[in-house]
């Protein structure tokens, strides 16, 4: 795309925003920022890097006067009644995974994208660290920190041997180019209802990864990844539950895709089940990019897992403690109270985003000895799993949950944090709230 003189409107200024603006202008766009709220520390900031760049903020309308293309943060919906109306009137709208899928079209190297209620950042790092152990020039960019267009232009725009790309439903949006050589949609949960009507409509965003003629790796367990394939495309499956492309024997604890043995499950450095689902998806996206299977299966079993995903933090009288901050929806709270052995006692509670946390209700039966509540949703959480047989208490602050977790929890047990909720109500993110709970529990 040809971006001389272009009149575009870069809005929200976090860190996609801001590579918008510095890639923008650098290809000659005439570009203007806008942001609901900026504080005046970080206007600054702003015009210190980008000098002469006219900032808005308050009403969107206000900015876009004279704008041909909006370039939206992942942050920001386009469902806004304003935005509708730009659109109608000619104007177009897109976001960072769009801009760059059109440099990269015109680069040879290979695309792997991958989305999914949980499990995004596991599976991108692990595939991008396969692809570089394997050889591969690798960026790995996009959700998972680094805006893709900084990754980009921190390239100098020399093309690389494969992208592999986090993209979460915002970024999707409005991504409608990537043609992705293969892209996997991991699970769909209910995560994001305060954005999406419903859950067909943020599965639908999700589904936009597809768009393009490459591989579809797919989770057969799940009934709306199942419900994504195309006609007249090459679909890898994988599955916890039966024989699939790629799949685990529940009997034999093995990893295997069709009828050829991978590996053994025991053998994979990452806690719990659905990181075997993890890693045969990883395998599948980077089979599908040609790397070979023997230097994949080797390499796996030597990579770290990531923070703050069911990690363990350490052990007082024989209750361990583990730390899934990240944990930020019911589905991955799920997950990580499946793979775990021992009766634990669950810390959860914070910003629930309007999801229904019944389904926990079956998940903790048999298995927790408490829940704890903590944040602005623990009413709606007590409401949900009311009755559900698990003894529920409300705890002013997570260092007090700590506390009376260790109170409860006797010997073998484990004192799990696994918010299924986000953090902002009480903490600067999910990081945050992990290390306020490694603290408490230093504590102890
Ligand atoms: P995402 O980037 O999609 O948020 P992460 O890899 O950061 O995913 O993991 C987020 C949370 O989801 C963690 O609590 C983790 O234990 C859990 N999780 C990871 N993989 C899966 C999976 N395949 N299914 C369900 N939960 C998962």
């Amino acid at each position: 795309m040809n971006w001389q003189n272009k009149q575009v409107l870069v809005a929200g200024l976090g860190g996609s925003g801001v590579s918008m603006i510095a890639f923008l202008q650098g290809q000659g766009a005439a570009v203007s920022a806008y942001d609901a709220k900026l504080s005046a520390e970080r206007e600054t900031q702003l015009k210190q890097r980008f000098p002469g760049l006219p900032c808005y903020t308050g009403r969107l309308n206000d900015a876009l006067q004279g704008v041909e293309i909006l370039a939206l943060s992942p942050g920001i919906s386009e469902r806004t009644p304003e935005i509708a109306a730009f659109k109608q009137a000619g104007g177009r709208v897109l976001g960072d995974i769009e801009i760059l899928a059109g440099l990269l079209a015109q680069q040879s190297g290979k695309i792997i994208a991958i989305t999914g209620s949980n499990g995004k950042t596991t599976v991108t790092s692990l595939a991008g660290y396969l692809c570089e152990q394997c050889g591969l020039d690798t960026v790995v960019a996009g959700n998972i920190g680094t805006p893709v267009l900084e990754a980009y232009m921190q390239r100098g725009g020399r093309p690389a041997d494969v992208w592999v790309l986090e993209l979460s439903s915002f970024q999707l949006e409005n991504t409608d180019h990537l043609n992705a050589d293969a892209a996997a949609v991991l699970n769909i949960s209910e995560d994001h209802l305060d954005r999406y009507d419903d859950l067909l409509d943020y599965a639908h965003a999700k589904d936009k990864i597809f768009r393009g003629s490459g591989v579809q790796v797919l989770n057969a367990d799940d009934v709306m990844c199942r419900a994504m394939r195309r006609s007249g495309r090459e679909v890898k499956w994988f599955s916890l539950a039966q024989p699939a492309d790629y799949w685990v024997e529940g009997g034999s604890g093995r990893l295997k895709a069709g009828n050829n043995d991978l590996l053994a499950a025991a053998d994979i450095p990452l806690q719990g089940l659905h990181n075997a689902a993890n890693v045969l998806a990883a395998l599948a996206l980077c089979e599908a990019v040609g790397l070979p299977r023997t230097e994949l299966l080797k390499h796996v079993q030597t990579f770290k897992g990531l923070p703050h995903r069911v990690e363990k933090v350490g052990e007082k009288n024989g209750v361990v403690f583990i730390d899934d901050s990240k944990g930020t929806n019911v589905g991955a709270t799920e997950a990580a109270i499946a793979g775990l052995q021992s009766p634990l006692v669950l810390i959860a509670g914070g910003q629930g985003k309007g999801q229904d946390f019944t389904p926990l209700r079956a998940a903790l039966h048999n298995k927790a000895r408490a829940v704890l509540l903590i944040g602005a949703d623990a009413p709606k959480i007590e409401a949900d799993l009311q009755g559900c047989g698990v003894p529920l208490e409300h705890c002013h602050t997570l260092q007090a949950a700590v506390r009376r977790a260790y109170e409860i929890a006797q010997s073998g047990d484990i004192v799990l944090l696994s918010p299924a909720c986000a953090s902002f109500d009480m903490f600067q993110g999910y990081a945050h709230r992990a290390q306020v709970f490694v603290e408490a529990f230093e504590a102890l």
